[in-house]
């Protein structure tokens, strides 16, 4: 069925049942994310693609849109909102792009780009993490993870179902855990998979670094807006 709804005053026909962030790409409006990922279950978990829906702040890629849906996507306090969001999970964790395997790769750093982002409004945390090299093929840089929860739920050991990632804890003293028996039966092909799924430079392939070279790199060749519009930013 389809309804109509409107996108910063924007009059859509979009069917009914897809969410508010799918409808905005198909028709040019970008709404950032980080842990969604289009085709998968949504997750919700990283709040980037918040927009104002009726007049209530909710996470485009969890709500479908319905008939007489009115979404500010672009309006300057919502705009604000999602760059606050990203500056928070920057400040959260320890990032240093420049030395990052996934730099040009990566759709935290690119988002980054896109919300304008110069510095963090919050203050840095810090926090010590310790690096987990235990697995054959994985590095686990758990200075940039953002608890996205992709790589928990999407990467599963191709005989059992059971799951290779996961997150200890909560808050300031969560970590992403990786089990490492399960890791060491990964194929070269799962690793590199879900070393491309990792939004950030967490989850490192221990086989091979900076392949790419500067200047060809994903978001680097097109930006995250660009690919996020024509469906390829992930
Ligand atoms: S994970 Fe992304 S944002 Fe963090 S240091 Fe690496 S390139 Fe920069
Ligand atoms: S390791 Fe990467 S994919 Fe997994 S939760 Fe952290 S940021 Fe997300």
């Amino acid at each position: 069925m389809i309804v109509k709804i409107t996108i910063d005053g924007q009059a859509i026909n979009a069917r009914e049942g897809d969410t508010i962030v799918d409808v905005a790409a198909q028709n040019g409006v970008y709404i950032p994310t980080l842990c969604y990922t289009k085709g998968k279950p949504c997750l919700g978990t990283c709040r980037t693609c918040s927009v104002n829906v009726d007049g209530r702040v909710m996470a485009a890629c969890t709500i479908p849109v319905r008939e007489g849906m009115e979404i500010d996507v672009n309006g300057a306090e919502i705009t604000d909102m999602r760059k606050a969001l990203v500056e928070l999970l920057f400040s959260e964790g320890n990032h240093n792009c420049p030395s990052c395997e996934k730099s040009g790769r990566c759709e935290l750093q690119a988002t980054g780009y896109e919300v304008d982002m110069m510095v963090s409004r919050f203050p840095y945390r810090f926090t010590p993490r310790v690096v987990d090299h235990a697995s054959k093929t994985i590095w686990l840089e758990r200075d940039r993870c953002i608890f996205c929860q992709r790589c928990v739920e999407f990467v599963r050991d191709k005989e059992t179902d059971q799951k290779i990632f996961s997150i200890k804890g909560r808050g300031t003293q969560a970590s992403i855990e990786i089990d490492v028996d399960l890791a060491n039966k990964m194929s070269a092909n799962q690793v590199c998979e879900a070393s491309d799924l990792c939004p950030v430079g967490c989850i490192i392939d221990k086989t091979q670094g900076f392949d790419v070279p500067i200047g060809k790199r994903k978001f680097e060749v097109k930006t995250i807006r660009e690919r996020a519009l024509e469906g390829t930013h992930r």
